[in-house]
């Protein structure tokens, strides 16, 4: 089976930094994560500071990506943003993050929809998928995980490219665990990559893509936590959303990354 997944590391700043704070922290981040290249590292700030955070990261090998985009090319959408807009910059691009799911009425029909126009304009889509308590509880992660995944990329076309990497990327964040400070176990979350997230993308494009996509854990990840994930057989990365704003926690994450490879 080819296709050996290099870890990946994505920090997600939600709607937090302007743009004269992500001037303080890059810089921070650049300084730590230079010579790491064991682990790919991506930063997601919000839209407003995606253009200085670029210019931070020249000659680096830090990742950009967005947080969301909308699916249309252009027209009259007021206040959003379309994939050509974000590909002009960026590299990668969440979508589906739960907190788009619950705050502003995004459902898988809707990230599908962005799932397509990202892969066409050459972006990477880091895919959100994850149980709320409630259906984890009522013994429902099997029925959503799987549904998320289908839907979610329905229609799409995946193949290795030259290296044998896949441009999709799946974060496996259940929703309980997002910003809580209660993570999920390792164990727990590699379960659910290797019993329904891998055999359902194996579903869809068969064993190699299955072997071959990176599916990252998130929901509370920092520094004194990571290893726990990264030692996992499926689980080769992490999306990290509040210790992303922290230039140690971050760099500590990235380090146990590199550990477990
Ligand atoms: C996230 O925003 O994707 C996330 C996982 O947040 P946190 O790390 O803060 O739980």
């Amino acid at each position: 089976m080819s296709g050996k997944r290099i870890p990946l590391v994505a920090g997600n700043w939600k709607m937090y930094k302007t743009i004269a704070e992500a001037r303080q922290l890059v810089p921070d981040l650049v300084r730590g994560l230079a010579n790491v290249e064991e682990v790919e590292k991506v930063i997601c700030p919000p839209f407003t500071a995606l253009m200085a955070v670029k210019a931070l990261l020249e000659g680096t090998d830090i990742g950009l990506g967005a947080q969301n985009m909308y699916w249309e090319s252009e027209g009259a959408f007021t206040g959003e943003i379309s994939p050509k807009m974000v590909a002009e910059l960026c590299r990668y691009v969440i979508l589906g993050h739960s907190e788009r799911r619950t705050y502003f009425g995004e459902t898988d029909e809707t990230v599908n929809r962005k799932v397509r126009a990202a892969l066409e304009v050459g972006l990477i889509p880091i895919v959100c998928i994850g149980e709320t308590l409630t259906e984890n509880e009522a013994g429902k992660t099997q029925a959503v995980i799987t549904r998320q995944v289908q839907v979610g990329l329905s229609g799409i076309q995946l193949q290795p490219d030259v290296t044998g990497g896949i441009p999709l990327i799946i974060a496996y964040e259940p929703v309980w665990a997002i910003g809580t400070g209660k993570a999920a176990t390792g164990e727990f979350a590699n379960q659910v990559v290797r019993d329904l997230i891998r055999p359902t993308l194996s579903t869809l494009f068969g064993d190699e893509v299955a072997h071959s996509v990176r599916v990252l854990y998130g929901g509370s990840v920092k520094a004194s936590n990571a290893a726990e994930f990264f030692t996992q057989s499926d689980i080769d990365g992490a999306l990290v959303g509040g210790a992303s704003l922290k230039a140690e926690e971050f760099i500590g994450i990235v380090k146990a990354a590199v550990e477990s490879v």
